[in-house]
């Protein structure tokens, strides 16, 4: 699977690089994001939002799992699956509806439901590395080619 990496060293700069994904968001699209809690998840997803011209703020859906954000170009599912106990739970939600649907679908914490992630959703993967800075943010994207990018 191809992957990219891409390095950031300020909250500015990842909510930058979400902004122009968003800006090129497809209907169907899915976008698997993994990494630490504080890495810059919702983050990323404020700034894909943006992007994707959602008008409303985007916070962290950590007690719904899943914000809905109609005032874009498409639809943004928002999930946040963090506090998932079981993948029926997903099921439950109407999971497959959502990701197979006409919106973008954004899911923090995917790594928690790797079942469950469609091969062709683009992944990206969020780390820090201390010795580079406290803002410091590796992104890794995989998939990347295989997307309308
Ligand atoms: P998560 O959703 O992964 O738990 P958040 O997006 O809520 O994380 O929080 C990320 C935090 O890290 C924010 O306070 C943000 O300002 C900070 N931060 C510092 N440097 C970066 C960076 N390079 N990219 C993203 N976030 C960063
Ligand atoms: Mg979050």
């Amino acid at each position: 699977m191809p992957e990219r990496i891409f390095e950031t060293n300020s909250p500015k700069e990842t909510y930058e690089f979400a902004r122009q994904m968003g800006e090129k968001a497809f209907p169907g699209m899915i976008i698997a994001l993994s990494g630490d809690l504080g890495v810059g998840k919702t983050l990323f997803t404020q700034g894909f939002a943006e992007g994707l011209g959602v008008k409303e703020s985007v916070s962290s859906p950590t007690f719904t799992i899943l914000q809905v954000y109609d005032s874009g170009r498409m639809p943004l599912f928002h999930f946040d699956v963090y506090r998932i106990a079981e993948l029926e739970e997903m099921d439950e939600i109407g999971f497959e509806d959502y990701i197979f649907g006409d919106g973008v679908s954004m899911i923090e914490w995917a790594e928690l439901i790797d079942e469950l992630i469609p091969e062709e959703a683009l992944r990206v993967r969020i780390e820090k590395d201390t010795e580079k800075g406290f803002d410091y943010r590796k992104i890794t994207v995989s998939n990347y080619e295989d997307n309308r990018n």
